[in-house]
């Protein structure tokens, strides 16, 4: 699975990244659905070992295209977990307040607290993504961010964070037959904005603007992984592998009882 992290430095050519990809699992999508199983198993005493050390804390990104499977995902992957140590942001068009200030003010309070997971459903990428494709802002100011974006997970990962960040990377037939099926079934229409198919047709402009940020901030501290996403569970499977690999690797232990407990002092 490490396959898929963007190394640091590295070029990406996000052609290069096939959207229906499988390699790393049997390709049998009830296998990777076991497998997700077992791993959720394995995140649910992780998580809590997390919160009860209260030492480390963790960001996960989510972005990706309309329809990729950024709600999917968090509901899938986050399922057996205890809702009192997990925490989702979600980062819609900014408020006048929050466009009022820099790009990482709105940012900087979502971010998990110590023994914490946080998910950011859309993120301070979007701050490169939609803004440039839709010229919101000058190109020297979009451009600058990408040293800026890593400057600010640089001390975030610094104070006890790990970040994990995930483009959730959808073909554009996929997407074609996603959108159309929220338009065919009425339980899916609440999912539709008119903004959806106009999107669409900045498809082109959209891949430029995720592989250029992609390359530029995926970085030794904070790196990116590429996530196909045309097959669902995939997707699931690949980031909640990721995510618990990375809380194993804090090889994290139960908190020993405080002193003043021990001994006759006890219950
Ligand atoms: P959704 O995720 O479907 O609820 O849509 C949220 C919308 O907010 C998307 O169209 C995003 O592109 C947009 N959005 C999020 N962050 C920003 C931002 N910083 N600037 C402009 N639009 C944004
Ligand atoms: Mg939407």
């Amino acid at each position: 699975m490490k396959n898929y992290q963007v190394r640091p430095g590295s070029k990406v050519d996000l052609r290069e990244w096939k959207t229906d990809d499988t390699s790393g699992s049997d390709g049998k999508k009830q296998h990777g659905n076991d497998r997700l199983a077992q791993l959720r198993d394995e995140l649910e005493p992780l998580q809590e070992l997390l919160y009860a050390g209260r030492e480390h804390s963790v960001l996960v990104v989510l972005q990706g295209m309309d329809s990729a499977g950024k709600d999917g995902t968090i509901r899938r992957v986050f399922e057996g977990v205890n809702p009192q140590g997990v925490r989702v942001a979600q980062f819609r068009v900014p408020t006048a307040l929050e466009a009022s200030h820099d790009f990482l003010w709105r940012i900087h309070p979502q971010l998990p607290a110590k023994g914490e997971i946080v998910i950011f459903n859309r993120s301070h990428y979007e701050d490169v993504l939609v803004t440039r494709v839709h010229r919101l802002v000058p190109e020297a100011v979009w451009h600058r961010r990408f040293r800026e974006i890593n400057e600010f997970e640089q001390m975030v990962v610094a104070s006890g964070t790990i970040i994990l960040k995930f483009f959730l990377h959808l073909g554009e037939e996929e997407q074609k037959l996603r959108l159309k099926a929220r338009l065919d079934d009425r339980t899916k229409h609440w999912k539709f904005s008119a903004g959806d198919a106009q999107e669409r047709k900045l498809w082109p402009k959209y891949m430029r603007a995720y592989q250029e940020a992609v390359e530029q901030t995926s970085t030794a501290w904070a790196p990116w992984y590429i996530v196909p996403s045309d097959r669902k569970w995939f997707r699931d499977l690949l980031v909640c592998t990721v995510l618990v690999d990375a809380l194993k690797s804090l090889r994290m232990k139960y908190p020993p009882l405080p002193l003043e407990f021990k001994g006759e002092r006890g219950v």
